[in-house]
């Protein structure tokens, strides 16, 4: 038995991937590295990147910038406490946030992972309404199809049925839910997509402490994509009724959808918004959950004057170096020119999957292109597939999407683009 076949047993029999099983028969690929947008596995194989490790690795991989960073920090320190500590990264890398998010967000609080994120976002908004005295602010309001995390939070705010609120129904807090918007991204937002959404405001508004949406793009929930005229009612909705909006922006943030954050189609603001994903370029785990100075303050000077969250690898100096190194290659790229030119490309090169008849829907934003199905993919058939083509591309459910690395050449993007129209061909045959 060749050493990376023994490797591969040993890890279906022990190692847990994401929503997966142990000793599952599914295709596994073991990777021996990355460079720029190839993964190159133990057989050789060099495989184009179409996921950025899901929605991470913006600069592709092993980039000799960020690895120098890097290993500068790591002469210094790869870790310390952060309680009654603090270090340059971190202080650093949270000016950066409040400089290019939105104006108003003005502190940033650290976590290690964009779960976390949500759940401090969460624990923000029912402290806020607790130190204001509105005992009874302590539900939150989302819509359908969106995704938020794993965590138990961010499970109670993320769609039921993906969310699987049936096996953890005992320990799920129930929050309240609204109909995801119909209105596409190019449509407007009419009374009818925004009434359930009004609805509940208007039933639940004394009970809800924070509405929390993914702006634009609802991300592991089905890739919808939907209008600003929507997320612009929601916020006027959500001032009208005294309720913080939370803006999850793990998935969108830092460029995917054309613009640094996805709130800006719309040109609003939250209250409170988390980042994570692309915020390391795919090198660290770190997330971050930002909010007003006035949201903060209050926090600070209520009952009992502290934000209840401290995570052991809070504000990791290691991640945070990577964050700042990230940000800054991001900044100095022409990184508009490209998402738009990605875009332009998946657009006209998506289309002509529409002609298959599995195939339901094309979308395109920015640097995300989805090609939705009438059926679910068969993971254990498609994924051979994607990389006997020679690219990595990762369905899930009725969605086949990529979403490079932002620096992508014409090329790979075709090839990516190739693969997807010919694995849509290939499932629509009878056998
Ligand atoms: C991935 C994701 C999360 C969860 O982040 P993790 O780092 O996987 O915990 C939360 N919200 C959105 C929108 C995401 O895409």
């Amino acid at each position: 038995m060749t050493h990376f076949s023994r490797l591969l047993e040993l890890d279906s029999e022990c190692v847990w991937h994401p929503y997966s099983a142990i000793g599952a028969d599914s295709p596994m690929y073991l990777v021996k590295s990355a460079k720029g947008v190839r993964i190159k596995l133990f057989d050789g194989t060099e495989l184009i990147d179409g996921m950025s490790s899901w929605w991470s690795a913006i600069h592709g991989y092993n980039h000799q910038g960020m690895n120098q960073a890097l290993s500068s920090q790591l002469q210094d320190m790869s870790h310390i406490m952060f309680g009654g500590l603090t270090h340059q990264p971190a202080i650093d890398l949270a000016n950066q946030l409040i400089k290019l998010t939105p104006k108003s967000l003005k502190t940033v609080f650290f976590v290690d992972s964009g779960s976390v994120a949500v759940e401090a976002a969460l624990k923000m908004a029912i402290q806020y309404w607790q130190s204001k005295r509105y005992h009874k602010k302590q539900k939150i309001l989302t819509i359908r199809h969106g995704y938020h995390g794993d965590t138990f939070g961010a499970m109670s705010v993320s769609d039921p049925e993906n969310g699987m609120h049936k096996l953890f129904s005992e320990m799920l807090i129930k929050q309240f839910f609204a109909d995801a918007p119909s209105c596409k991204f190019d449509q407007p937002c009419l009374e009818s997509d925004i009434i359930s959404f009004k609805t509940q405001l208007i039933n639940h508004h004394p009970n809800i402490a924070a509405v929390i949406l993914e702006p634009i793009v609802q991300s592991a929930g089905g890739m919808y994509i939907y209008s600003p005229q929507y997320l612009q009612q929601v916020r006027e909705l959500c001032n009208q009724y005294d309720v913080l909006l939370i803006l999850d922006e793990i998935a969108t943030g830092f460029g995917r959808t054309g613009k640094m954050f996805a709130c800006e189609h719309a040109s609003i603001e939250p209250d409170i918004m988390c980042v994570g994903k692309a915020l390391t370029g795919g090198y660290l785990t770190l997330a971050a959950t930002l909010t007003t100075q006035h949201i903060a303050q209050v926090i600070s000077e209520g009952e009992p004057g502290l934000f209840m969250h401290g995570p052991t690898f809070m504000a990791n100096p290691l991640a945070c170096v990577a964050g700042m190194s990230s940000l800054k290659l991001l900044l100095k790229s022409p990184w508009e020119k490209r998402i738009e030119f990605i875009e332009t490309t998946l657009k006209e090169g998506l289309e002509p999957c529409l002609a298959y008849p599995p195939v339901k829907d094309v979308r395109v934003i920015g640097a995300i292109g989805v090609v939705e199905l009438h059926q679910p993919v068969n993971i254990n058939k498609i994924q051979p597939l994607f990389v006997e083509a020679g690219v990595w591309i990762r369905p899930f459910n009725t969605i086949i999407y990529i979403m490079p690395p932002y620096v992508i050449n014409p090329e790979d993007l075709r090839t990516l683009i190739n693969s997807i129209i010919r694995v849509v061909s290939v499932i629509g045959r009878k056998p």
